[in-house]
């Protein structure tokens, strides 16, 4: 068995209790050591074997978990975040699938959201966004025409740029040729929940200035967004005067004046 386990953004309790037990059980465990914790190895049992898939190709990766699966010893592959975000994970799936190797998946808590702690941000509020694009600038991994950052941009939307903080001055140039402004405001934030962690906020217009004078170009997200200002519409779901399935409206001062 194969458990592909997020290992959360950073701080080592920020790993889900499924996931700990996980570790604490594992003969054997394959981490990203370019972005996890090492602190959650201290969990892993005697005798269960570490590898560092930083120094590994795919084909290394699934070898040892071959090898595990064959004297019947099980192997937790951990993942930076949740797995599901940019972590190569669906080719070490179908590989396994290809072997008759069975695996699960445990979820993490995903850097974006280590970023809207750090941030004290709420990504959706009511009149200034509802939607979250979660993308990154095209680097060595080419990114569909469809999916372009000026054309992502033109929604406005918050958006999160996973893996893009060395190219800042490109990103900035994309985000302007959409619908964000010199004066949106924006984010940086290095190692969110890490101890190192570090919040620079500023606006698209000094993206790039921000990322050179902070000396950031990787371990960072930059968000983007209106969601990040001072004005936004309160909540329907806590209005006094709202009805939802599981609680009565207050009448309002005009309902009240007809009765
Ligand atoms: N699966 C991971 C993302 C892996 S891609 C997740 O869900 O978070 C690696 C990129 O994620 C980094 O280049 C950086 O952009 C971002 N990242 C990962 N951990 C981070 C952290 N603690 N703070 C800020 N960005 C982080």
């Amino acid at each position: 068995m194969v458990d592909f386990v997020g290992a959360g953004p950073g701080a080592p309790d920020l790993i889900t209790v499924r996931g700990r037990e996980l570790i604490e059980a594992a003969d054997c465990i394959i981490y990203a050591g370019s972005l996890v914790n090492p602190a959650l190895l201290d969990h892993a049992g005697e005798g269960c074997l570490i590898y560092d898939s930083a120094k590994m190709h795919l084909e290394e990766v699934i070898g040892v978990m071959e090898r595990m699966e064959a004297q019947g010893r099980n192997t937790v592959r951990l993942h930076t975040g949740d797995p599901s975000l940019y972590g190569a994970v669906r080719e070490q799936m179908d590989a396994l699938r290809e072997r008759g190797i069975a695996f699960r998946i445990c979820p993490g808590v995903s850097s974006f959201c280590g970023a809207a702690a750090a941030l004290e941000a709420e990504y959706t509020l009511p009149e200034v966004s509802q939607s979250v694009i979660i993308t990154r600038m095209e680097g060595r991994t080419a990114v569909p025409d469809r999916e372009k950052l000026h054309l992502l941009a033109e929604h406005g939307a918050t958006m999160i740029l996973f893996l893009s903080c060395g190219m800042a001055e490109q990103v900035q140039q994309e985000l302007l040729r959409g619908a964000y402004k010199p004066e949106t405001p924006c984010a940086i934030v290095y190692k969110a929940t890490w101890e190192d962690e570090k919040v620079i906020r500023g606006t698209v217009g000094e993206l790039c200035k921000l990322a050179a004078d902070n000396g950031i170009a990787g371990t960072a997200l930059i968000v983007v967004g209106d969601v990040l200002g001072d004005d936004y519409g309160l909540s329907k779901l806590y209005d006094r005067h709202f009805t939802t399935a599981y609680r009565k409206g207050e009448p309002s001062d005009d309902d009240k004046k007809i009765s």
